[in-house]
């Protein structure tokens, strides 16, 4: 994988790759910086677990340097394992624990809680690592030279453990292979028609599957600068986009929440956007009204994809024109390569329009889960589809659209409903900014029909009210037997909405 991320480096190497708001590193430093941090990790003499490669954790911000270890991981036939900078010590050590790095990277600010925490595990190097070039990691690694010649790996070696978000249970550690990433990369250049004079501003974490392998390969399997941001705000979005000084932001990759804050903020318009190619959304569902009020302030249409931790990305909306039209609700069509089928419980192919359990296969499909052969085999099919966890249905046009996970579906007196449809008649009634519809315990039903509803300011939508406008929409069994308002729903640090916690949090609105 390294070596075709660097084989796309223009030959002169002294242009800018990666422009900060301090300052800019060339090709030549991505090159140099990850060589050093490379044969500083081969000096280590690290050893493997169960027959794999050394594992290096990075429990760090997002930082350019932290995009250097990553590359140096691969530099050095390591395997990348990033870790939401967010957790705690209980967290962190069930990573720790499960994934037994050989290489613990953390925040300068953690050391003390993380030192005992690492002397659990097998780890046999701690590092530190901040933003401002701080930390144990970079002075170690400036004793060693800057030329390194890339260990050699397979297709099917392991490259990268990757968690997922934990939405739906304990996140668990998806093993993605070099053949994994470098395909899913090289569908994405193709299909959103990658040009030499695009310019990414990259504002999504990197310890996830979106900022990491999405966003970042695209720029690097391209050699094409990226506009980096170590966190997100829309202010300093808009001020990429709006700058004069070449290479002009031309992509913007980003969770349905980015696309929420940036319409909240008065600078996003037309004229701010129209050096703008493409706008990516994806991780979570994108509200159709956050779609139609971003075209209707810009003028630009965002092209929603869906993707997964295991599985790199599966479905995107078109980017071409002659491809057709980008349509608000629905996920696209399945990227070349990939195959995505529906089927029931029973596993038995649906036909067109009916949902039921995504499957997908293809090279870009995940060789299993960390230390979890059950887990594993469950996921897959006899006939070699990962099942994806996700409901949803394809449409004439072979458009994807999802109705929620699996474990999110509501059986209410026997009957199927499907979250993301309820919901998405709640969003369309007045007053009403988002909502979440789950199923609690209900003493005659099994489950009752819930709508968890963020209300716009100024607004008090009730409960009599929401009902009412429903029955007249939906059939009646998919119509909440209750309306809770509240004031945000709780969110991951994807922007996935935590459907579990408000499940417990209303757990004995029926009983
Ligand atoms: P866990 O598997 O631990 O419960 P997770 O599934 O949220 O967590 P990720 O791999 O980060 O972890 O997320 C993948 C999931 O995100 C998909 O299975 C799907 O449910 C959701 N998702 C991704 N993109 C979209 C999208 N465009 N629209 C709706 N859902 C999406
Ligand atoms: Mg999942």
């Amino acid at each position: 994988l390294f070596t075709a991320l660097r084989a796309a480096w223009p030959a002169t190497l002294d242009d800018a790759a990666i422009l900060t708001e301090a300052g800019r590193y060339t090709w030549s430093d991505l090159d140099r910086g990850s060589a050093m941090l490379a044969n500083l990790l081969q000096s280590l003499h690290l050893q493997g677990v169960d027959g794999r490669p050394p594992v290096v954790a990075a429990h760090v911000d997002k930082s350019v340097e932290s995009l250097l270890l990553y590359l140096a991981t691969l530099r050095a036939g390591c395997v990348y394992l990033p870790l939401n900078p967010a957790y705690r010590a209980a967290e962190l050590e069930y990573f720790v624990q499960d994934a037994q790095p050989a290489v613990l990277v953390c925040r300068p600010d953690d050391q003390e809680w993380v030192i005992p925490l690492a002397g659990h595990g097998q780890v046999e190097h701690l590092f530190t690592l901040g933003t401002d070039r701080c930390g144990s990691l970079l002075s170690h690694a400036s004793l060693y030279g800057d030329e390194q010649e890339p260990v050699a790996r397979r297709a099917d070696d392991l490259a990268a453990i990757l968690y997922t978000s934990g939405t739906t249970g304990r996140s668990k550690g998806a093993m993605l292979t070099h053949g994994n990433l470098l395909s899913n990369a090289r569908t994405l250049l193709r299909h959103w028609d990658w040009r030499h004079d695009d310019c990414l501003v990259h504002a999504l974490p990197i310890f996830h599957i979106h900022g990491l392998f999405v966003a970042s390969h695209c720029a690097l399997l391209s050699g094409t600068p990226m506009r980096w941001l170590n966190a997100f705000s829309p202010a300093a979005v808009l001020a990429q986009l709006t700058d004069t000084a070449a290479p002009q932001a031309t992509v913007f990759m980003g969770v349905p929440t980015m696309y929420g804050r940036l319409l909240a903020h008065d600078g996003l318009n037309a004229e701010a956007t129209a050096g703008m190619r493409l706008f990516v959304s994806g991780s979570a569902p994108l509200l159709p009204a956050a779609f139609s009020a971003f075209a209707a302030r810009t003028g630009h249409t965002i092209l929603e994809r869906y993707g997964m931790s295991e599985t790199g990305m599966l479905c995107s909306n078109p980017c071409r024109a002659r491809e057709g039209e980008r349509i608000a609700g629905t996920v696209g069509r399945p990227l070349p390569g990939v195959g995505v089928r529906i089927v029931d419980d029973a596993g038995q192919p649906l036909g067109t329009g009916e949902p039921g359990h995504v499957e997908v296969r293809g090279p870009n499909v995940f060789i299993g889960y960390l230390g979890m052969p059950d887990k594993t085999a469950e996921a897959f099919t006899a006939d070699g589809w990962f099942r994806t966890g996700d409901v949803g249905r394809i449409d004439e046009q072979g458009r994807v659209h999802l109705v929620g996970r699996a474990k999110d579906l509501i059986i209410s007196g026997g009957f199927n409903v499907y979250p993301a449809e309820v919901e998405s008649h709640i969003d369309r009634l007045p007053g009403v900014v988002e909502s979440a519809v789950i199923g609690l315990p209900h003493p005659d039903f099994g489950e009752g029909v819930v709508a968890v509803i963020v209300a716009e300011t100024g607004s008090t939508p009730d409960e009599a009210t929401v009902i009412t406008a429903l029955k007249a929409s939906i059939a009646n069994f998919k119509v909440p037997k209750r309306v809770i308002v509240v004031d945000e729903l709780p969110r991951n640090a994807m922007g996935k909405v935590q459907k579990n916690l408000l499940r417990q949090a209303h757990d004995g609105v029926f009983t």
